[in-house]
């Protein structure tokens, strides 16, 4: 058996689970939203068919100050039991098991009562958290154990205590945020009796024969954090408190250290819930950056953990442990960690879903069927919008054939895996590439179509996903030998001297900046290079920069502004690092054998540079548009091709798969 390690089943003495994999707990937006439980019914037991050992919802309140928005978000009372069944009963019904997380916000809250052991404000939050008195701390943790008791009572195998990445209970647990003078603060002992009253209550309240894992916080990443043998000392308490299982919190939110976006390796916190290992008794779960079967195998096989938590690339595919388990790993669909349609959107108070799998939380807008009269498509261009597009219909019985000009599919997304921290979007080619594969599809590669052959073809519908090239902007001296293209660079074609001027600040800009800085270096790839980087649990190493960068911008405001809000600040902190410099406000002169020529506010600069990189944008590629539509074929652009503006791969994805399930 493949992974042999991975879908081993786990005996918990009351129940057994068919493998070791927990799909960790995500807040999606569901939550909030009118037919929020029925749609997640749906999206968790898609999950449950796909095989997923055990299921953990989002954070569900124990009482209204713990709730994470103005919204709704408790489970305080019966009258709420019979939307959670719903959840519990489809989770059910396909053979999955499911814990509801009891997650108080304690400081993190975006609401206006919210509660903290000391009245600390947290970085990440405008208001200031109220003291609990004593008499409030009893009745929170008896919320806690009343929450659970109704969790059971809504079919819900067990809970997940929520005590790591900087909610209430990991503020009462480290001197960071827990300034008390009484019982509940001080020494180590009187920290930690708040996490552990709640589970003793909760056992008590639930019985044997539920599950209580408890997430527990087995590094903080903030200063004046629990030691490492604090954390021991806690683990221990946590299993003699009642605890089923310990699943592991990485980092708090606040944290300034990357915890799950795509520069960090993966597996690169296994090391930390590994120090349990042998300390403790009950199964221990790894968590983050775990996005494939190999990894997680490892990490088990290898010592580090019982059980693997994952939680993104549940939204990226359904079916993750099933095909592992199936010998189809080779078709599972990769999360990337780019956090722009799950995390963001989260933070942007939209639902979430996945960039390379628009069908997450989406599950009953976004259906596909097998189509009623099967059309011959041609897709054009195999990027982020061509690719799932053709999938999607060839998935749907449309006879398709995808034709891309270059060599290899991908389009931009395939430069865009050169840039360090980007190695991930190499799984997405993959992937596609072999569902293409195993679809039958016609993929054409090498070849540049022209509207003739579509013409002369006879296709009933044509696809524009031609996608974009870049812009050639109007500045005096842009065809001076010195300036070179963001492709060309980052596909090894041009190289750079050691000064550098890029013309731009948008994400392409960034990725050039990083890639001029970090190549070569494996932090993004290798655990201990990253921990060393960001000097976590020791001293960070300081790189000298290979180039002197510069980035402009014609307009106001910082570099990069739609850079995404979980991720946007480790660029920025690490151009920063680099001594990165950004000028907004330019007016090009012009680019001539000492640099870039600008004025800012009138006065004249000149910025020595030994290359000049094109990062100003891109303009829509679709020439084959006004032939086609002259000869009467049935046309649609999506992705790049249809707009170039402010145009991402989420959008290319969303586009693509939208307009084959209509097709
Ligand atoms: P394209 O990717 O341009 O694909 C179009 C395809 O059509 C190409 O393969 C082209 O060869 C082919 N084609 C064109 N004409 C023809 C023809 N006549 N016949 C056959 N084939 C043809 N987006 C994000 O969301 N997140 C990121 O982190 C991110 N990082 C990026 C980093 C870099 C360095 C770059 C360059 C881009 C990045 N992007 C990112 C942007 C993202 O890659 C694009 O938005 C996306 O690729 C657009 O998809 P598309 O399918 O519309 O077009
Ligand atoms: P972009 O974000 O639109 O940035 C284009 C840059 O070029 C801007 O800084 C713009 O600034 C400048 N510019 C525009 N027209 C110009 C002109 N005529 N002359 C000189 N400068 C000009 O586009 P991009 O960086 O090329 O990225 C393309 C897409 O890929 C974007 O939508 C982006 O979201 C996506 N992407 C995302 C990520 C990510 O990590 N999420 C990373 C890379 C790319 P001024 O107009 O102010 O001069
Ligand atoms: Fe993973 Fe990106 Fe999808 Fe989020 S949006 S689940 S990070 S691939």
């Amino acid at each position: 058996m493949p992974y042999h390690h991975l879908l081993a089943p786990l005996d918990l003495g009351f129940v057994t689970l068919p493998n070791r994999v927990v799909m960790g707990s995500m807040h999606t937006g569901l939550e909030e939203v009118a037919d929020g439980q029925a749609r997640l019914a749906v999206f968790y037991a898609e999950r449950a068919r796909g095989e997923a050992g055990l299921i953990v919802t989002g954070g569900v309140a124990p009482n209204a100050a713990g709730r994470f928005t103005e919204a709704p978000g408790s489970l305080t009372g019966g009258d709420q039991v019979a939307g959670h069944r719903t959840i519990t009963e489809a989770v059910h019904d396909a053979g999955g098991r499911i814990l509801m997380q009891v997650c108080h916000t304690g400081r993190y809250g975006y609401h206006a009562d919210i509660v903290a052991p000391s009245p600390l404000r947290s970085p990440i939050n405008k208001e200031t958290p109220r003291e609990l008195t004593a008499d409030e701390i009893e009745e929170t943790i008896d919320d806690f154990a009343r929450c659970a008791t109704l969790a059971r009572e809504a079919g819900y195998d067990g809970v997940e205590i929520m005590g790591s990445e900087g909610y209430l209970i990991t503020e009462f647990v480290v001197p960071h945020t827990n300034k008390r003078t009484d019982d509940w603060g001080g020494p180590f002992e009187n920290r930690v009796r708040f996490p552990l009253e709640i589970i003793r209550r909760t056992r008590k309240a639930v019985g044997r024969d539920f599950i209580i894992m408890y997430r527990l916080s087995v590094i903080d990443l903030i200063d004046d954090g629990s030691t490492a043998d604090e954390t021991v000392r806690l683990a221990q308490e946590v299993e003699k408190a009642g605890a089923d299982i310990i699943n592991s919190g990485i980092g708090w939110h606040e944290a300034r250290i990357p915890t799950i976006a795509a520069p960090v390796p993966r597996g690169a916190f296994a090391w930390a819930t590994r120090r349990l290992k042998g300390k403790v008794g009950v199964p221990l779960v790894a968590s983050n950056r775990i996005n494939t079967p190999d990894k997680a195998e490892e990490i088990i096989a290898g010592g580090d953990a019982d059980m693997v938590s994952m939680a993104r690339p549940f939204l990226a595919d359904a079916e993750f442990v099933a095909k592992a388990a199936r010998r189809r790993g080779h078709l599972i669909n990769t999360c990337i960690a780019c956090n722009q349609a799950c995390l963001d959107h989260y933070f942007e108070g939209k639902v979430s879903t996945c960039l390379v799998n628009p069908r997450a939380c989406q599950e009953t807008e976004l259906v596909i069927t097998p189509a009623q009269e099967p059309r011959k498509i041609a897709v054009i261009g195999a990027g982020p919008a061509g690719l799932p597009c053709a999938v999607t219909l060839a998935e749907r019985g449309h006879a398709v054939t995808l034709f891309e000009a270059a060599a290899a599919i991908g389009g931009q997304f395939r430069i865009a895996r050169n840039v360090p921290g980007k190695e991930e979007f190499g799984e997405t080619l993959r992937y596609f590439a072999n569902r293409l594969a195993e679809l039958g599809t016609d993929v054409r590669l090498g070849h540049r179509v022209v509207a003739a052959e579509l013409i002369e073809d006879g296709f009933d519908d044509v696809v524009l996903a031609t996608g974009v090239a870049p812009r050639r902007p109007d500045i005096e001296g842009i065809g001076h030998a010195k300036v070179v293209g963001y492709a060309e660079l980052l596909t090894g074609k041009a190289e750079a001297g050691r000064r550098v001027v890029l013309i731009g600040s948008g994400g392409i800009a960034v990725d050039v900046a990083v890639y001029l800085l970090e190549s070569g270096r494996s932090a993004h790839l290798d655990a201990d290079a990253f921990r060393a980087e960001w000097g976590i649990a020791r001293d960070p190493v300081d790189h000298e920069p290979a180039h002197d960068i510069t980035l402009m911008q014609r307009s106001p405001g910082r570099m990069s502004a739609r850079l995404g809000k979980t991720t946007g600040w480790i660029h920025r902190m690490v151009l920063q690092k680099a001594g990165v410099r950004h000028m907004a406000g330019v007016a090009y002169e012009r680019i001539d054998d000492a640099g870039v020529h600008v004025t800012v506010d009138g006065a004249a600069h000149l910025v020595e540079a030994d290359t000049v990189v094109n990062c100003s944008g891109q303009e829509p590629l679709r020439e084959l548009l006004p032939d086609l539509q002259a000869a009467g074929m049935s046309v649609h652009l999506i992705g790049g091709a249809e707009r170039a503006a402010e145009l991402d791969a989420k959008r290319a994805f969303d586009e693509g798969t939208r307009l084959a399930a209509r097709l």
